[in-house]
């Protein structure tokens, strides 16, 4: 059976785990979250980052960063992932979904302001597949209107737009660790942050409430609770799992790049003959790969190729059901406009294997089985 994922490993990680174990240190904040924080802040240019036990938890905090009141309003696409919602509904707030763009999945920015009510304080948007959104036309609208912006970065370590890394150019960011990701620590993610002057506090929130992160640093001589707080700090041998991949990231990211291009153009007769339709990346954005998606003509389809694929021993899945049909979508949140893409184009989404170590032959074999089902 062909998987649809491996989680990323890089051989020197369980060297630098046994240290950590050698080492006595396997709380947080050690080494090796230190090494991870230095790489990511040189890699992104983010104002500041810091390592999360999720990126759920990473938006979390940066919606507790937002300082929302009950009944304020977050605009995002309802074509993601629950935890971007769920991280503004737990503060109080309510997911307002608007419809996404068909070529890339990411929410459609021209219908974003139209959104906007007087409650009206973040805009989540979030860059489905590492494929960035139209983030300049997104910061105009949030510096018109005086909102924030937590971008949704889950997918997109690695990825630019304009030269800028994705998690960077809003307020906050999230990236994502989790196994299904191009970098993984099993559970875990970053927090980025613009404005380095929000760092302390957020550094606070992730240790507790405490100012323990100032205590290490020598900047107090006692740590105390000074504000609400919870714990997200990932154990340093996860971070020692993750670091021996970032000290090979563009060993990584050219990899899956490669896989990536086989896939698109062994796949590209179909598309022409207008069997199926390709990703799309617009030219600001370049991308890491992190998934390599067709659609199919509609959900029967779908479901009959993924039949296909796995009599040919192949694991393709698809996902997001839209929150806004969800039954937690529709008691905290609501659609504004009409859903002319989100519903139609997720039931003809299909994603196929991808991971670090995805054989060009196994591609190949993929490929194959795509067009003998559209023969
Ligand atoms: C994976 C993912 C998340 C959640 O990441 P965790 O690290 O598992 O919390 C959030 N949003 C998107 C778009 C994702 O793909």
């Amino acid at each position: 059976m062909i998987r649809f994922n491996v989680p990323p490993y890089v051989e020197t990680a369980a060297g630098y785990i046994q240290e950590c174990i050698r080492n006595e240190k396997i709380c947080g904040d050690g080494a090796y979250t230190a090494k991870c924080t230095k790489w990511l802040e040189e890699k992104t240019s983010a104002g500041k980052v810091l390592l999360t036990t999720s990126c759920t938890h990473a938006t979390d905090l940066a919606a507790l960063l937002c300082d929302l009141k009950p009944g304020d309003e977050v605009i995002l696409p309802s074509f993601t992932f629950v935890s971007t919602a769920n991280s503004f509904v737990l503060r109080g707030a309510v997911p307002v979904f608007v419809d996404i763009r068909p070529d890339t999945m990411n929410i459609d920015e021209k219908l974003i302001e139209a959104a906007i009510t007087e409650k009206t304080r973040v805009i989540a948007p979030v860059h489905y597949a590492g494929v960035s959104c139209e983030m300049d036309t997104i910061l105009d609208i949030a510096k018109r209107h005086n909102l924030l912006v937590v971008e949704d970065a889950a997918q997109g370590v690695m990825s630019t737009y304009k030269g800028k890394a994705l998690g960077t150019m809003g307020d906050f960011g999230a990236f994502s660790f989790h196994e299904t990701k191009n970098y993984s620590m099993g559970e875990g993610g970053a927090l980025l942050i613009k404005d380095p002057a929000m760092a302390e506090e957020a550094e606070i929130i992730r240790e507790k409430g405490t100012d323990r992160s100032k205590f290490y640093r020598g900047q107090v001589d006692k740590y105390t609770w000074v504000n609400y707080g919870s714990s997200y700090l990932p154990s340093d041998m996860n971070a020692a799992y993750l670091y021996a991949q970032l000290e090979v990231a563009d060993r990584i990211n050219d990899q899956r790049l490669s896989s990536w291009n086989r896939y698109y153009r062994n796949l590209q007769p179909l598309a022409d003959a207008g069997k199926i339709e390709l990703p799309h990346v617009p030219a600001e954005c370049v991308h890491n790969a992190h998934m390599f998606y067709i659609k199919a003509k509609d959900i029967t389809e779908r479901t009959a190729l993924i039949g296909h694929l796995k009599e040919n021993e192949i694991m393709a899945v698809f996902h997001y059901i839209p929150l806004h049909s969800s039954p937690a979508g529709k008691h905290f949140g609501r659609f504004h406009g009409e859903d002319v893409y989100t519903t139609k184009e997720s039931e003809r989404l299909l994603r196929l294997p991808m991971y670090y170590g995805l054989e060009p032959e196994t591609v190949d074999r993929i490929c194959d089985a795509v067009k003998a089902f559209y023969a």
